[in-house]
C-alpha cells in the first residue's frame, strides 16, 4: 500500500513542486490549498498522472476546524499521513514593525505559527505508535528570516519562522520516542509566486545576484530535501534545521 502524504499549500510554489516529487516516490497525495483550486486541480493532476492517487482539498490551515476536515478528508479518500509537510505560509507584506497592522501580525503568526500547529497534532494523532499509528515525518518549511531577522522588511515573518524552528526542536523531542520523526528547512530565497503577491518581485533575481551559489533556489532544490527528510535515508535525523540557501 502506497504512503500518503498531506502537504499544506500545495497547488503552488514549493508545495507543489514537493506535491510532485512525492507522487514520483510513490506517495498518495493530498494536495491542500487557500483559494486557487484550479491550481490545486492542476498540481493533483500531475501527481495522478505518475500513477499515485492524488486529491485536492481546501483548508485554511489558520482555522482548527478547517484543519481537522482536511485531515478527515485524507483518512477517507487517501487514509492516515505517513508524510506531513507544513508548508503553507505568508508574509503579509513588507513592513517595518512600526507600521506594521494589527491584521498583518495577527494573519502572519495565524498561518504559519498555529497552523503547523493545527497540522501537526491532527498528524500525531495519526502517525503515532501510541494510538497505533505506523509512526510518520514531519516536515515544516521554515526560512533563513528567522536567523537573519528581515530588518525593514518583515521581521514579523522572520519571528514567525523562529516559532517554527523552535517548534521543531521540542516536537522533535516530544514524538521521537512515539516513531514521529520531526524536521525544519530553512529555505533562501525561492523563485515562486510569493514574492510577487508580496509586492517583490525583483527579489530572486536581486538574491542571484548575491548568494555565494549565484542563484535564487529553485522550488525543486527544497522539494529534493524534503523527500530525503521523508525517507529512510534520513532515518537518524529529527530536531534538525537544514539550512537550503545557496550560502547565504
Ligand atoms: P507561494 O508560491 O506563495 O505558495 C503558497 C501556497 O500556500 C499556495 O498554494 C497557497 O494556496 C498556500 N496557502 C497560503 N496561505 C494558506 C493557508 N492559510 N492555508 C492553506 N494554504 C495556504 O509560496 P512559496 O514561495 O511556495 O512558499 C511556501 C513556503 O515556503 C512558505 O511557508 C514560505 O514562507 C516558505 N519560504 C519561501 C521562500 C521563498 O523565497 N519562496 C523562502 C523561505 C521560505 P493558494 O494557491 O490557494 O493561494
Amino acid at each position: 500500500m502506497a504512503k500518503v502524504a498531506i502537504i499544506t499549500g500545495a497547488g503552488r510554489g514549493i508545495g507543489a513542486a514537493t506535491a510532485i516529487l512525492a507522487a514520483q516516490h510513490g506517495y498518495d497525495v493530498c494536495v491542500n490549498y487557500a483559494s486557487n483550486a484550479e491550481a490545486a486541480e492542476r498540481t493533483a493532476g500531475t501527481c495522478a498522472a505518475h500513477g499515485v492517487k492524488a486529491a485536492a482539498k481546501r483548508a485554511d490551515v489558520a482555522l482548527p476546524d478547517e484543519v481537522a476536515a482536511l485531515f478527515e478528508f485524507c483518512d477517507a479518500e487517501l487514509g492516515p499521513p505517513a508524510l506531513l509537510v507544513n508548508n503553507a505560509g505568508v508574509i503579509g507584506g513588507a513592513t517595518t514593525v512600526e507600521n506594521l497592522s494589527d491584521a498583518v501580525l495577527q494573519r502572519t503568526f495565524a498561518v504559519n505559527v498555529e497552523g503547523a500547529f493545527y497540522c501537526a497534532r491532527e498528524a500525531i494523532k495519526r502517525m503515532s505508535t501510541a494510538h497505533g499509528g505506523s509512526g510518520g515525518v514531519i516536515v515544516n518549511i521554515s526560512s533563513i528570516a528567522a536567523t537573519l531577522g528581515s530588518p525593514g522588511e518583515y521581521v514579523h515573518y522572520a519571528a514567525s519562522k523562529a516559532a517554527v524552528d523552535a517548534m521543531t526542536i521540542g516536537l522533535s523531542k516530544e514524538v521521537g520516542p512515539l516513531g514521529i520523526r520531526v524536521n525544519a528547512i530553512q529555505a533562501g530565497t525561492v523563485d515562486t509566486d510569493i514574492h510577487r503577491t508580496e509586492g517583490n518581485p525583483d527579489r530572486p533575481a536581486m538574491v542571484a545576484n548575491s548568494a555565494p551559489l549565484g542563484r535564487a533556489g529553485l522550488a525543486q532544490d527544497i522539494a529534493e530535501a524534503v523527500l530525503w527528510l521523508a525517507s529512510g535515508k534520513s532515518s537518524y535525523t529529527t530536531g534538525s534545521i537544514v539550512r537550503i540557501a545557496g550560502g547565504l
